[in-house]
């Protein structure tokens, strides 16, 4: 290894999140604007310069690799990558390489993703109402999730389901969304909304803060602390129940920061040391100055020894605008 990546506060960084696109087929209301303006795709890193870096990554030290977007199954061939990138998995030099999707393609590509040495990728359903995952998805139908659902399941993928709590929208659902993944043999993740891009409406009208949430299941269910950790920020619980297991994403009301091993690559090469700061690094211009990783990786090192101590979300009425500009599509959720 060329060195392993260990930022200013001694976190060995081990974990890249990719946004393969910023693109998507859902304009999810907490997300998007529905008039969003997407990046250039002359901007946009292509495939082979995608797995240059990537793996660039991995020979620094990173172990575990998530795909994400936009949604990350729209983008054209975006299976010969994942084929590509599946051979870091059979030589050892990555442990997990991962997708968080909406699913809508899921049932065209469960199979290949399975094949390219997939084991587990995360779903993102945030209700089971159709009419209500039609409005907060406004594009999405999911009757073609559950589709998809079924096929990485019998393809032999783990799936974990992430919801967003949205107050007045899917807070009533908690219940029978841990029933049915108990019954699905999925895991849940429930994550709190973070103030991030405009997106047309006030964030404060869509947060919910997850130590309600967790107060109102524990009048239900049996959560039974475990240490269970996936490399992520989640904190999760077993449901005695059911025996599955249920992850909180805290970012507001309990900051995750400390433990962070993380760094997010957007489309077009910036790499951006924390979700919820603006500092950033520009890999595509090393990337195509020079054939050789030396400057790309002497700008990887550069830039993690920026890495900021942790974010400054907050959600108040005096504050109003986002925490930062982007959208959680650009630099990947
Ligand atoms: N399109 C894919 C999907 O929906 O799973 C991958 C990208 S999406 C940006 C990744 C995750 O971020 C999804 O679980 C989504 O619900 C979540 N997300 C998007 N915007 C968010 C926000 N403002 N706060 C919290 N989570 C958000
Ligand atoms: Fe698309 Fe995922 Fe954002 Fe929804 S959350 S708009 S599916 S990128």
């Amino acid at each position: 290894m060329i060195g392993a990546m260990i930022d200013p506060f001694g976190r060995p960084i081990s974990y890249l999140r990719v946004s393969v696109t910023d693109r998507c087929d859902f304009r999810c209301v907490y997300c998007m604007a529905e008039d969003m303006t997407f990046l250039p795709k002359a901007d946009v890193l292509s495939l082979e310069e995608l797995d240059r870096l990537c793996s660039a990554f991995v020979a620094l030290g990173v172990r575990k690799l998530r795909l994400t977007g936009g949604e990350p199954l729209v983008r054209r061939n975006i299976v010969g990558l994942i084929r590509s990138l599946g051979r870091h998995i059979a030589s050892g030099q990555l442990d997990e390489l991962t997708l968080t999707t909406n699913g809508s393609q899921l049932a065209r590509y469960a199979g290949d993703l399975a094949a390219a040495g997939m084991r587990r990728i995360n779903v993102s359903v945030d209700t089971l109402d159709p009419d209500k995952f039609a409005t907060i998805t406004r594009w999405g139908k999911l009757d073609q999730v559950m589709a998809g659902l079924a096929a990485a399941k019998s393809a032999g993928l783990k799936i974990k389901i992430n919801a967003v709590a949205l107050k007045g929208v899917n807070d009533g659902e908690f219940d029978r969304m841990i029933q049915w993944c108990g019954d699905e043999g999925f895991d849940l993740t429930i994550i709190e909304v973070m103030p991030m891009g405009e997106i047309g409406t006030d964030r404060i009208e869509q947060y919910l803060p997850l130590s309600l949430v967790r107060a109102k299941l524990q009048e239900r269910w049996t959560l039974e602390d475990i240490d269970y950790r996936t490399g992520g920020p989640a904190r999760y619980v077993r449901i005695k129940e059911t025996g599955g297991r249920l992850g909180f994403i805290t970012p507001l009301t309990h900051n995750f920061c400390e433990s962070c091993n993380r760094v997010r690559l957007t489309c077009t090469g910036t790499l951006y040391m924390c979700l919820g700061q603006d500092d950033a690094a520009d890999l595509r211009e090393p990337l195509r100055a020079s054939e050789s990783d030396g400057p790309l990786m002497a700008t990887i090192h550069e830039a993690i020894g920026r890495k900021p101590k942790g974010h400054d979300f907050v959600i108040d009425r005096r504050r109003g605008g986002p925490a930062v500009e982007r959208h959680m599509s650009v630099t990947g959720g």
